[in-house]
């Protein structure tokens, strides 16, 4: 059973809709009802099996068997399926949706999320895209944890002319949940997390493909020998694949642009390993190191090594800082 409801301040929203109820579903379940960030949480997922485990999981108040029906006289609707489901989920709960009712979303993906959900979204309700830069290479409501969101970022990138009030209200739900939130403009969200997220998953399905294949072709033993830096990337590559596959169908243009950038520098590099050029190898691994540091200094990673054994699975979004990066 999950922990009962915190004694806290006056909750945020009273009704709370969560559409979709895996790993982000389910640990906005845990850490709204841990911070009392709302006084009831509604719930439906799109199999009967994932309903059971939500019901079983204790995560919700009430577990419903449809979009529509959780949207229904909900405050707060936040649909939390995979990125190409989001358009067909807003047409579903539009017709339910109480006027003043604020919808939200977790997407990695924020412009083709406004493109494929706005539309569908009647006026007098407030459309708040959001992404939670939190995660791990689990999936399903098992997965989830209350603590995911501490001390992650929340971007939030309301659409020109979205009520200023309902932004505020969602910026201070996420700031129960732990997270830092800021607002972007939804383009420049994608382009950044084209290179920080999306990109460095291509490479990692890449790579285990590529070490796969010569698993396969060669007898060599890859998997027998992947304590090097191969492991890490065989964490990332076990993320989910409807999920990833849809990151990179819907965020098409910001991922080509920083593949292209990438592709110029692998070959910059590629030319000093076969020129021997040790200075060019040396100055980027140097600045890089740098770049490691920094990201240490302002606690969004630990320095301690993991190994990937993170009691939660390890993040695949952004790291889990001190007292969540528990080892074994
Ligand atoms: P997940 O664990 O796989 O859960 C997805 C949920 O969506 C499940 O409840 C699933 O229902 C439901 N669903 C799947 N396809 C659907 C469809 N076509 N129509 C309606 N519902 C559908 O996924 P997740 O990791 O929580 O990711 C959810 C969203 O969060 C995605 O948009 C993703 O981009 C975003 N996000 C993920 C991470 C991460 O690291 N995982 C981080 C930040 C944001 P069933 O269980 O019944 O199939």
């Amino acid at each position: 059973m999950e922990p009962a409801v915190a004694e806290a301040a006056k909750p945020i929203f009273e009704r709370l809709a969560i559409i979709g109820v895996g790993l982000i579903g389910s640990s906005i379940a845990r850490a709204a009802r841990a911070q009392g960030a709302v006084r009831t949480i509604v719930a439906t997922a799109r199999s009967p099996e994932t309903r059971r485990r939500v019901v079983e999981l204790g995560l919700a108040d009430q577990v419903v068997d449809s979009n529509a029906a959780a949207a229904a006289g909900a405050d707060l609707v936040i649909v939390c399926v995979p990125v190409g489901a989001c358009g067909a989920v807003a047409a579903e709960i539009a017709p339910k949706l109480k006027a003043g009712a604020v919808v939200s979303d977790v997407g990695s993906v924020k412009s083709a999320i406004i493109r494929d959900m706005a539309p569908h979204l009647p006026k007098q309700v407030h459309f708040v895209p959001a992404h939670p830069v939190a995660g791990t290479e689990q999936s399903g409501p098992d997965a989830g944890f209350a603590e995911l969101f501490q001390n992650r970022w929340c971007i939030l990138t309301p659409p020109p002319g979205t009520d200023a009030r309902a932004v505020e209200k969602v910026r201070r739900f996420w700031e129960a949940l732990g997270a830092n939130v800021e607002i972007m403009d939804p383009a420049h969200h994608d382009l950044t997390l084209a290179i920080t997220s999306h990109v460095p998953h291509l490479i990692a399905y890449n790579i285990v493909g590529t070490a796969a294949h010569l698993e396969q072709v060669t007898s060599s033993e890859v998997i027998k020998f992947s304590a090097g830096g191969f492991r890490d990337f065989t964490r990332i590559a076990a993320s989910d694949p409807t999920m990833w596959r849809d990151v990179f169908l819907n965020n098409r243009e910001a991922v080509l642009e920083m593949l292209g950038r990438f592709n110029e520098d692998l070959a910059a590099l590629t030319r000093a390993i076969r020129m021997g050029d040790g200075k060019t190898l040396f100055d980027l691994f140097t600045r890089t190191r740098g770049i490691r540091r920094s990201i240490i200094e302002i606690g969004q990673e630990t320095a301690e090594p993991d190994f990937g054994r993170r009691a939660h699975g390890a993040e695949t979004e952004a790291p889990i800082p001190k007292p969540y990066a528990s080892g074994d």
